[in-house]
């Protein structure tokens, strides 16, 4: 296994943390043909351990029955869009809820391969509670560094986890540097692994979250003509493809799929930087998006490049349509996903209209986390419920109100 840039190729020793030295690329783990193809053989079930081989670590990835998670043909909702074949792969059903928990198994079998005592992350919420959730199953230390203003359901997970978590303010909006420098000052000065769920701050995490398209692939199976992704900082949408070019290279698919990348209109680096033709994501100095996951200010130029080299294309949607699409999933597929999750699904009538996607594909949204974690939806339809009187004890009366 080899780390390299990928943009000048130069090496770099494993283990090194943050960009190239040389071109300020992002570094990339690289396996060599024989690690690759086990992919032929490698069966698809719970755990992601069985992969550990196209993993950057030595040590067991701990086990909580994260993976395998169902890849669903849309019931109703793709026919009603105008898709044929449009698939989910239902990520909030990993054991604390999100795609996240890929990369928490990763990044607790890293920190154990440092000889570290603990981690330390920054997030926005489903990378807290995936971290809390295991470091508890390995006894390792967690701490958060929590961007203030996040679902409180993510912070009472990671709290449940025996995390501390610590508010820091603006944790993000110093920028990817500072971001960077304030995790890796902490995790020096408490001898802790710098566990930041980023490509270009920690090169291996990314590589647990790969699993999902060897599943894909074995399940579907072969690849999808067209993977759709929410994105925020990148590394979902990159790990993907990095699996389906493994995919390839190990004779499992024929094909590559194109990534389609779905950003929120008012959190938009990605998007903005696609539709510029720009080589580089230029940071925002804001993110105004009330969609939590993918309201982030900067995305990895990894996944540009992945876009690019896959023939995708990056699309922005409202925020409205995404909680739309969320009432939508629950009611008419039997599927509960926090917003972000429906981002890739309100992007698919853009999609369609534009010609991106062609009616006849094999369209799979990634449904990237689970309704509980941000309910504020569900809770509203709830407090209206709970604020009307209660019928009367009378069948008449639930019948006449149940038909109003
Ligand atoms: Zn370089």
């Amino acid at each position: 296994m080899k780390l390299l840039c990928a943009d000048c190729r130069k090496e770099a020793a494993m283990g090194t943390l943050g960009r190239c030295g040389a071109c300020d690329g992002i570094l990339r783990p690289e396996y060599p043909d024989e690690v690759v193809a086990v992919l032929a053989t490698v069966a698809p079930g719970p755990g992601i351990d069985r992969y550990r081989p196209l993993f950057p670590v030595t040590a067991p990835l701990p086990f909580l029955g994260e993976g395998d998670t169902p890849l669903l043909p849309s019931a109703r909702l793709g026919r009603t869009l105008g898709l044929e074949r449009l698939l989910f792969k239902n990520e909030g059903l990993n054991p604390s809820g999100a795609f996240k928990d890929r990369a928490g198994a990763t990044m607790v079998a890293l920190a154990l391969d440092a000889g570290a005592k603990g981690l330390v992350t920054v997030s926005s919420g489903n990378t807290a509670t995936a971290a809390a959730t295991y470091c508890a199953a390995a006894g390792l230390r967690c701490l958060i560094l929590l961007e203030p203003g996040n679902p409180p359901a993510k912070l009472r997970q990671a709290l449940a986890m025996g995390a501390k978590v610590l508010p820091v303010e603006g944790v993000y909006a110093h920028g990817p540097d500072g971001t960077r420098d304030i995790i890796f000052g902490v995790a020096e000065g408490l001898g802790y692994y710098p566990a930041f769920v980023w490509a270009p701050v920690n090169p291996y995490i990314l590589e647990g979250i790969k699993s999902v398209s060897y599943e894909i692939a074995a399940r579907l199976p072969g690849a999808p003509d067209v993977l759709v992704c929410p994105v925020g900082g990148g590394d979902m949408l990159t790990a993907q493809w990095r699996g389906y070019l493994e995919l390839q290279r190990a004779g499992v698919i024929d094909r590559l799929p194109r990534m389609v990348g779905v950003q929120s209109v008012a959190a938009p680096p990605l998007l903005e930087a696609f539709r510029n033709g720009d080589a580089r994501v230029t940071p925002l100095p804001y993110a105004r998006s009330r969609i939590s996951g993918i309201n982030v200010p900067f995305t990895g130029e990894h996944a540009l490049a992945a876009v690019r080299a896959s023939g995708g294309v990056v699309a922005g949607i409202a925020d409205e349509d995404a909680f739309e699409i969320q009432r939508r999933l629950g009611a008419e597929e039997g599927i509960w996903v926090e917003p972000a999750s429906a981002a890739p699904v309100a992007a698919l009538p853009g999609l369609l209209a534009e010609g991106h996607i062609g009616s006849h594909e094999t369209v799979v949204c990634l449904l990237s986390g689970a309704g509980f974690k941000d309910a504020l939806l569900a809770a509203d339809m709830a407090d209206a419920v709970s604020a009307r009187p209660p019928l009367p004890f009378d069948v008449e009366a639930v019948v006449s109100a149940a038909l109003a």
